[in-house]
């Protein structure tokens, strides 16, 4: 979604992400990033300065270290591509142009994440910019709490103009997608879901549900033909092929309405295979190492999200007995449900965060996080 805004800084260097950040603070504007606009979900104003990262946009891979450093600007297809060469991989998503940094601060579950984790869990140290103008570094020994809160809290902290993570050594992957004839969607998602419940951590998959047809999207990190070929047994056609990673095309679904779930019993799925008829609906395969413990990013112990992309009357009622009422933050459009993708005891730590690095909430766009504790 494009918007504008009536002031904007197009930032080359972190001095002038300082510039800006200084320059909103004395005039009272709210301090908004952009990367790539595609994380960004509402409208804004004459009282908004925006700063641009889009230039910041270098990476540098350590392959000794295993480690990726990039810009604000910087998008997963680039990092995909210099990480390639030395058999690595990041936990990127499913679309290569989306921004490394907006993604990573909101958790970053990707086509490796059941193996390796949310990218949030990968990041090692961060350079930012806190609402007083201040570059400083957070990691595991620094500013812990920061070093907490920005993976998986959103961009409600700082502007990060740096970022360090792990990258994973993962060069070839078998992917591609499989189709199901659209009359037997409940059945195939019975048996999807069963087929689920020992899937290798190595496999991540999706089932997407439309009008037109089921299809199941896989990526096996590791060699797991045996399990795949049981799922895919009643397929129509596949296109399972080994290539590497950079290209495999997952593709994504926008969420217009996003469910987490702790289990997918029988009785949901005449509501999933209903809205299937009339839009497109992703049920997406959770668990392995994202159910690990690590930063704010809630409801680890989700089984399956479910994505749907159009308004579907009905919908959110009929899957509300199932649901978890969480969300997670990437899949989530509705900023009126920020809270939702935290449990609350992380979401007052946030707050508290919020509080000492941003007392006036500067950075008050996209997903808010409350100011909490004492002033
Ligand atoms: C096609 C598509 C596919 C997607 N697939 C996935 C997926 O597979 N998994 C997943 O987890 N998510 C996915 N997403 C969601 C995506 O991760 C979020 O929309 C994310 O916010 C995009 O970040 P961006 O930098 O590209 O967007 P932007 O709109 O540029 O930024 C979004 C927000 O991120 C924050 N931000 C960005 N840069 C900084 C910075 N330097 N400092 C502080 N805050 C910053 C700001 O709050 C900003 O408003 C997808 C989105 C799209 C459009």
């Amino acid at each position: 979604m494009i918007q504008l805004a009536d002031y904007v800084v197009e930032a080359r260097h972190a001095s002038e992400v300082i510039g800006a950040v200084r320059t909103a603070a004395e005039r009272g504007l709210a301090l908004n990033v952009w990367a790539t606009g595609h994380g960004s979900h509402e409208t804004l104003g004459d009282d908004v300065l925006r700063v641009t990262t889009t230039e910041m946009n270098e990476v540098h891979i350590d392959p000794a270290r295993r480690v990726a450093r990039v810009g604000p600007g910087a998008r997963w297809g680039q990092v995909i591509a210099a990480a390639a060469p030395y058999g690595l991989a990041p936990l990127a998503g499913s679309h290569p142009d989306v921004g490394v940094t907006g993604y990573t601060l909101g958790g970053g579950l990707g086509w490796l994440s059941r193996r390796y984790g949310f990218a949030a869990d990968s990041v090692l140290r961060a350079e930012l910019v806190t609402a007083d103008g201040r570059l400083i570094t957070v990691s595991p020994d620094e500013h812990e709490d920061l070093f907490w809160a920005i993976r998986g809290g959103g961009g409600g902290f700082g502007v990060v103009t740096a970022l360090e993570f792990q990258l994973h050594p993962v060069a070839q992957v078998t992917a591609g997608t499989a189709t199901f004839p659209v009359e037997r969607a409940a059945e195939t998602l019975a048996a999807y879901r069963d087929w689920c419940a020992s899937a290798p951590d190595e496999v991540s998959t999706a089932l997407v549900l439309t009008p037109q047809a089921v299809t199941v999207k896989v990526m096996c990190a590791a060699p797991a033909e045996r399990a795949v070929r049981q799922l895919l047994a009643s397929s129509i056609t596949d296109t399972l092929t080994t290539m590497p990673f950079g290209r495999a095309a997952m593709g994504g679904t926008a969420a217009q309405h996003l469910d987490l779930l702790p289990e997918l019993p029988d009785a949901a799925i005449p509501a999933l295979v209903q809205a299937g008829r009339q839009a497109t609906v992703e049920v997406r395969h959770w668990g392995g190492a994202l159910a690990l413990p690590g930063g704010p990013v809630s409801h680890r112990d989700t089984r399956f999200s479910v994505i749907v992309n159009a308004q579907v009357p009905g919908v959110a009622e009929a899957l509300a007995p199932f649901a978890n009422g969480g969300a997670f933050l990437n899949f989530l459009s509705d900023t009126s449900r920020t809270a939702t993708a935290y449990t609350s005891g992380d979401f007052r730590r946030l707050g508290e965060v919020k509080r000492a690095y941003d007392p006036a909430d500067l950075f008050r766009t996209g997903h808010r996080i409350p100011l909490r504790g004492t002033p």
